[in-house]
């Protein structure tokens, strides 16, 4: 890979890794802002709703000081009275005096509690029909019916003051309305009115956004101020029919976004950032819930009231928070950039040093194994999976009179394994050889491998199946030529069965034999007879002529004998001067011709020494064998007493020793 695009990798990853981390950090910032804004909307909300609260019960008790006027509660008792003599909404003549003496009473109370108060309206009801009795902000407007207006037919019912946000014919405001009662003779209480305080919004407003130091709005639903108010008491500000009537709005900012659409009514808890000048204000919307809709949570909310705060430090703070986040991000960013190159410059130099080793390493392996398998004295070949050879190194090409370069990538059997050591054709079927490379298995044993001169020798094989990553891949065969080891062997089996001064078969070989043929004889019912020969006097020549011509004598008794014998006659040396002769085939009569022919032939042989002859005799034990005897002991000990019974007889004689069950057979022959 080169180093450039290298860099620009190591960029992009630690430009994704940068870029989320920042993501992440910036994210958070905005996240802490949010809950700040969000807490300052809710305290704002807070204030707002308990300061509106407070006002509805300060409404509320000061109707409860007028309506406790014991004038006032008789002025009514009065009218109520006359009202229902006189008939209509405002009743008649004495109706009319009695409205009069019940505003002159109020007027003073009224003039103050306007202006003081921000009161913009106060209305005496009757308690028959809530018909206005006398309305103290507009006098010569009375009569009409009230019952419409909910809270109004409720006070009549059971006699409890209400306070609360409330849209009426005159004003939208807070409005508190108390039952006016008049204690009876019978200690009971009459309903003889209800009266009704209301309260300026636009005043009170402005008060708190002086406190608050904020501004505030209040937006009404335009269908509901349409549909209650008089036409001549609707909001100064222009209705937006689609949208919203605007009661109040205590700065200009707020007039300006009411009339772009941006303040609009909401139906639950809002929060924005909202721009007039070079200023940002954080606005605060939540619903305003009217008289009605604060008994009754199903209701919908007749408005919305709106707090808007300069927040341009804190959004300017905010912002610089956030430039030096994502300044800091980039320089980071830019200044591990700048190292990249360094970093992969050193580490480019390292790995090359490394690979370098490495490489040279590998090499030195790859040459020391290249010159193991050509050195080595062991024939190395390789097979593919199909069984072709894919490698043979120096010895096996030797051992197999073979090139390199002829035998790759062929199928070894047809060339120096088609053939048995016997000449026979070797299928390649039934290659043990073959058969571990299509099984990869591991096999090891001896084969016939053939020369390409034809010669064949035997090999100690070894095949290696090759696994890699557990796939068969092939097979590696190690194999030696085992000719002279097997020579060897032969040589040390020859030496340790043959009598080394005779070259005859020594007694344990003789007596392998000898039991070989009592199995053969006992399986086919054939005869076979045994001959114990024993020198006579032989320690005499030993003595006269010295041991090497013992030793000669006992190699010319050896080939005399051979002489006499047939081929498939075998004699072996039992010790000393004494030989065994086993005659397969021959009963005791055959036998004994033999022994006699044999006597006879040594005695006639001497052996010459220099200039002299020594003379020498032998003594021969004869015994037949029967199927009876199951082991060579038997006949031993039965030629053994022959042999003695020989000797005793004076020496240079063959005596017949045959088993007791066959005595009547015994032919005792002697030479003499
Ligand atoms: P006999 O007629 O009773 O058999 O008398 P002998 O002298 O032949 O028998 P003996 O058992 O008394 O002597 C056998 C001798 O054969 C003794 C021993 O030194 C000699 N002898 C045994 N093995 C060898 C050998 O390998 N070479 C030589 N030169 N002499 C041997
Ligand atoms: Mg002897
Ligand atoms: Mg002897």
């Amino acid at each position: 890979m080169s180093s450039k695009l290298t860099v620009l990798i190591a960029s992009l990853i630690f430009a994704v890794l940068f870029g989320a981390g920042g993501w992440f950090v910036l994210d958070q910032h905005e996240a802490r802002f949010q809950t700040q804004l969000e807490g300052t909307a809710s305290q704002l909300q807070g204030i707002y709703e308990a300061t509106s609260r407070s006002l509805a019960y300060s409404a509320q008790a000061l109707a409860f000081g007028l309506a406790s006027d014991l004038d006032v509660q008789h002025l009514m008792d009065e009218a109520t009275r006359v009202v229902r003599r006189e008939g209509g909404g405002g009743g008649g003549v004495k109706a009319e005096i009695l409205r009069d003496q019940l505003r002159y009473k109020m007027l003073s109370q009224w003039q103050n509690l306007s202006a003081q108060y921000s009161m913009s309206s106060m209305t005496f009801m009757l308690p028959d029909h809530t018909d206005v009795f006398l309305r103290m902000h507009e006098p010569e407007e009375f009569g009409d019916s009230l019952d419409a207006i909910p809270p109004f037919g409720e006070i009549k019912k059971d006699l409890l003051p209400r306070s609360g946000f409330q849209i009426g014919y005159t004003n939208a405001g807070i409005r508190a309305a108390v039952p006016i009662l008049r204690p009876t003779a019978d200690r009971g209480i009459r309903h003889v009115g209800t009266l009704e305080l209301g309260i300026n919004m636009s005043d009170e407003s402005r008060s708190l956004s002086d406190q608050l130091t904020a501004g505030i709005a209040v937006l009404l639903n335009t269908q509901l101020v349409v549909n209650t108010m008089k036409e001549r008491y609707l909001p100064a500000h222009a209705l937006r029919p689609s949208c919203c009537a605007l009661l109040v709005a205590t700065r200009p900012e707020g007039v300006a976004w009411y009339e772009s659409d941006l303040f609009t009514l909401t139906a639950v808890p809002e929060n924005k950032l909202l721009h007039w000048g070079s200023r940002t204000f954080h606005a605060v919307s939540f619903p305003l819930r009217d008289w009605q809709g604060q008994a009754d949570p199903e209701y919908p909310p007749v408005g919305t009231v709106l707090i808007w705060r300069d927040a341009t430090a804190r959004v300017n703070a905010y912002r610089a928070d956030r430039h030096l986040i994502v300044n800091g991000f980039i320089v980071t960013y830019l200044l591990v950039l700048a190292c990249v190159p360094m970093v992969l410059r050193l580490l480019h130099l390292e790995w090359g040093h490394q690979v370098k080793g490495h490489g040279a390493m590998i090499n030195a392996l790859a040459r020391h194994n290249d010159l193991l398998i050509e050195t080595i004295g062991e024939g190395v070949y390789g097979l593919d999976r199909e069984g072709k050879i894919t490698f043979i190194n120096r010895a096996a090409c030797n051992m197999l009179g073979l090139d390199n370069v002829d035998v790759i990538g062929k199928d070894p059997h047809p060339i120096f394994h088609h053939r048995k050591a016997d000449g026979q054709p070797y299928p390649v079927e039934t290659c043990p050889l073959m058969k571990a490379v299509r099984d990869g298995q591991q096999w090891e044993g001896e084969e016939w491998l053939i020369h390409q001169d034809g010669h064949g020798f035997p090999a100690l094989m070894t095949v290696s199946p090759i696994y890699s990553h557990g796939i068969y891949e092939g097979s590696v065969t190690v194999f030696r030529n085992i000719a002279r080891l097997r020579d060897r062997q032969d040589e040390l089996t020859r030496l340790a069965i043959t009598d080394s001064l005779t070259g005859i078969p020594n007694r344990r070989y003789f007596l392998e034999l000898f039991e070989s043929e009592l199995a053969r004889l006992r399986r086919h019912h054939s005869v076979a007879s045994l001959l114990m020969a024993d020198l006579d006097f032989f320690k005499r020549v030993n003595d006269r002529y010295g041991h090497a011509v013992g030793d000669l004598v006992l190699r010319h008794f050896v080939s005399v004998a051979r002489s006499a014998l047939r081929r498939t006659d075998i004699i072996g040396r039992l010790g000393g001067e004494e030989f065994a002769i086993l005659l397969p085939g021959d009963g005791i009569n055959g036998a004994n011709e033999l022994a006699e022919r044999l006597r006879l032939l040594v005695e006639s042989s001497p052996v010459r020494v220099d200039d002299t002859h020594v003379q020498i005799t032998v003594s021969i034990g004869i015994t037949e064998l029967y199927p009876q005897d199951l082991s060579a002991d038997a006949p031993l000990s039965r030629s053994d007493e022959a042999l003695y019974a020989a000797k005793q007889a004076g020496r240079n004689r063959t005596e017949i020793y045959l088993a007791h069950w066959d005595e009547s057979t015994i032919r005792g022959e002697s030479a003499h």
